[in-house]
């Protein structure tokens, strides 16, 4: 019942198979040859009939065996080049496991920056809100406030920082749930009520949508983004300017949340700039005073993006600008009802 086997261990491809996978060559020739069942398996072969591999190149190729009974009771085997097949494979699994180790190695980083960085910048940040309360002299006071200030605003960046990181590197979760838009933008309202007062700026809402009406989305990000918007159009803003909140929708078709300030406007010239990490468009140089990060809108697109909408600016240089987002209303079931994770 072997002969099969033995005369094709004989005809020199035996010689040529790798010494490696001689064993399981022999095994599935005398295995077809006893139980006269097919049998599949991939061993190295050396290249040509007995010069080795060129300098540089793999003396062995991967090959499919496949072995089956034939009618004579000898066993056919077939040769298949799959020594392109297998590299490609190899390279993908190599690329694979490279992201995936640069993956784990970005949220180790992050992880060790979020705790590394932030847990004694909240040390520094308590401690001299502990000291504004305390009695100081004139000085010492400004000194404080300084460093308050400078602590806050290197969280802050920190905190941008890393979850524009998030984002961009898939690793952020979004949960979808049912959010009302009319509500949310009186949250916005009550949350920069404070700093608008500030600088004497007028909040208005301008809500042309059902009060009651609720859409799913990510509440939680959906208010960062909003938040960052109103920020920005308070920080831009002229002294007494307005800044009004519209909620428009139209036909179940889209929803569209514009946030429009009386401020500085951006100049065309500068518009390309808009969402680049850290360009803060000179405002650095030419608006010392205003402070930021330049990653609020940068971290704001990504976010919207990935609920599924977009972001536009237009904007008028002196007049003032207005931040849209819009939501395509007819993709929204194509989400799910609970958490939706980018995949890395
Ligand atoms: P930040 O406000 O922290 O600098 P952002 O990413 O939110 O960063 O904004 C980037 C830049 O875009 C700002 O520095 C500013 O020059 C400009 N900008 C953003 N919002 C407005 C606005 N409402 N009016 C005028 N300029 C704006």
């Amino acid at each position: 019942p072997n002969t099969g086997a033995r005369e094709l261990a004989g005809d020199g491809l035996f010689a040529r198979v790798h010494v490696g996978d001689r064993p399981a060559y022999l095994k599935a020739l005398s295995d077809t040859a006893i139980d006269g069942a097919p049998r599949r398996i991939e061993i190295r072969v050396r290249k040509g009939a007995s010069q080795p591999g060129e300098a540089g190149q793999a003396a062995h190729a991967w090959m499919e065996l496949n072995c089956r009974a034939g009618a004579d009771g000898q066993v056919v085997s077939v040769l298949r080049d799959i020594d392109g097949e297998k590299h490609l494979a190899t390279e993908r699994d190599l690329a694979r496991t490279e992201a995936a180790a640069a993956h784990d190695a970005r949220s180790r980083f992050l992880a060790t920056v979020s705790h590394e960085l932030r847990t004694p910048l909240n040390g520094i940040i308590g401690f001299s809100k502990l000291l504004q309360m305390s009695q100081l002299a004139e000085r010492a006071e400004k000194n404080v406030d300084l460093i308050h200030k400078s602590g806050k605003h290197l969280l802050d960046l920190i905190n941008d920082m890393l979850d524009l990181s998030r984002i961009e590197s898939g690793s952020i979760s979004l949960s979808f749930a049912s959010v009302n838009i009319n509500e949310l933008l009186h949250e916005i309202i009550n949350l920069v009520d404070h700093m608008a007062n500030e600088r004497q700026i007028s909040l208005c809402l301008d809500n042309m949508v059902d009060k009651k009406r609720e859409w799913k989305a990510d509440h939680k990000r959906l208010r960062q983004i909003l938040w960052n918007l109103a920020s920005n159009g308070i920080k831009y803003n002229r002294t007494g300017g307005n800044l009004t909140f519209r909620a428009e929708t139209q036909d179940e078709k889209w929803l569209r949340i514009s946030v429009i300030d009386t401020g500085l406007g951006i100049p065309k010239s500068k518009m390309h700039r808009l969402f680049s990490p850290f360009d803060r468009l000179d405002m650095e140089c030419e608006q010392a005073e205003i402070v930021g990060t330049g990653l609020g809108l940068p971290m704001s697109k990504s976010l919207v993006e990935a609920m599924g909408g977009k972001i536009s600016v237009e904007s008028e240089e002196g007049k003032g600008s207005s931040f849209i987002i819009e939501f395509d209303l007819t993709a929204e079931m194509a989400y799910p009802e609970q958490t939706l994770k980018k995949s890395p």
